[in-house]
């Protein structure tokens, strides 16, 4: 049996997958607002993880990474990631710090504290002695763990080559890149069990979606080819943000059966799942299941305007936190499981 988590972060990704073959990796990881560390970690203490993979470097996917590989608790065997460049990531730093007057010793802005996580991230990754090793992925590669293959789907390498053309020509300006660049590289999963196809689609956008049957067709290894992309199990993608959907989007990446399983991982403080998103799914008859996490938000809805129009918007998702777990059967059923986020497991 092939095993997905989807935990209920509430705002962002943390899916842990457990192989048949007991083989454990993580897809992204967010902090959980109650444990008030990465989602999974009960899951994961004195456990040998095969990869984390961070699908893009924005910090609801990749906030908790730091506290696994730390971890002596912990062993990760590969760190998985498209944004290889370094200097890339730098040079966004640097152009926060332009803009900030390279005053350091200010309050940090939201920008500049994130692309500074960012950078102890790959700082740690990069001088890791625990027997870490790095693996970018751009372009399309392939792997197996037992009876599971993975298709990774890193950046487009014509977008990859147009953001970085873009981020310089920022930088220049003392301009920060919009956050939607970043999305649009995503790293975005095809993992196949039998006869299941899953999605995990972290937070892709739209024109890459569209293009995935032709880049699966042209870079694909040879016996996966013929696999489609038409998958009974979907992790929607960017929180069921609008910019990442469109009206053929079940015709085109599910098998169209009404057995098929739709995971939204939400993004409260960015009102995602969009209502009309959610309200397609719904409508395609399939079924429908939503991380959520209130906690995040009411974090903020004393100052944050936007914090309090998000909770009023978010009534389509089920209130309380809590995490989504998927049991897929080699050639049978797919079970799908809700189960709050306890009180036990507050620390
Ligand atoms: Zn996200």
């Amino acid at each position: 049996m092939l095993k997905l988590t989807f935990f209920g972060v509430g705002n962002g990704d943390s899916i842990l997958i457990e192989f048949p073959n007991g083989q454990l990796g993580m897809v992204d990881s967010c902090n959980s607002s109650i444990l008030k560390k990465p989602a999974a970690w009960n899951h994961i203490l004195d456990k040998n993880l095969a990869f984390c993979c961070m699908t893009h470097p924005h910090r609801d996917h990749y906030a908790g990474f730091l506290d696994i590989l730390k971890s002596p608790r912990i062993k990760v065997d590969e760190f998985w990631y498209a944004l290889s460049d370094l200097d890339v990531i730098m040079d966004a730093y640097n152009c926060v710090l332009v803009r900030c007057g390279i005053d350091t010793s200010a309050t940090l802005s939201r920008e500049e504290e994130r692309t500074g996580a960012l950078i102890d991230l790959f700082t740690f990754v990069c001088n890791s002695d625990q027997g870490l090793s790095a693996k970018e992925f751009t372009d399309v590669h392939y792997r197996s763990f037992g009876d599971v293959e993975i298709v990774i789907f890193g950046p487009d390498p014509e977008y990859w080559k147009q953001y970085k053309e873009r981020l310089i020509e920022k930088r220049k300006k003392g301009e920060l890149l919009n956050r939607d660049y970043e999305n649009a590289i995503s790293v975005a999963l095809l993992i196949k069990y039998g006869n299941h196809l899953i999605w995990l689609l972290g937070d892709i956008l739209e024109p890459q979606m569209l293009n995935m049957p032709e880049r699966q067709k042209k870079c694909l290894p040879k016996e996966t080819r013929e696999w489609g992309v038409c998958a009974s199990v979907i992790k929607i993608p960017h929180h069921g943000a609008k910019n990442a959907w469109f009206s053929e989007m079940a015709k085109m990446l599910t098998n169209c059966n009404e057995k098929n399983v739709i995971i939204f991982t939400a993004n409260g403080g960015a009102k995602q799942p969009n209502p009309q998103v959610w309200e397609y799914w719904n409508n395609t008859g399939k079924r429908i299941h939503g991380t959520w996490d209130q906690n995040n938000l009411k974090r903020f809805k004393n100052s944050k305007s936007w914090a309090l129009d998000s909770l009023e918007d978010i009534t389509i998702c089920p209130q309380e936190p809590r995490n989504v777990i998927v049991s897929i059967h080699e050639k049978g059923d797919i079970f799908v499981e809700e189960e709050t986020v306890g009180v036990s497991e507050r620390d």
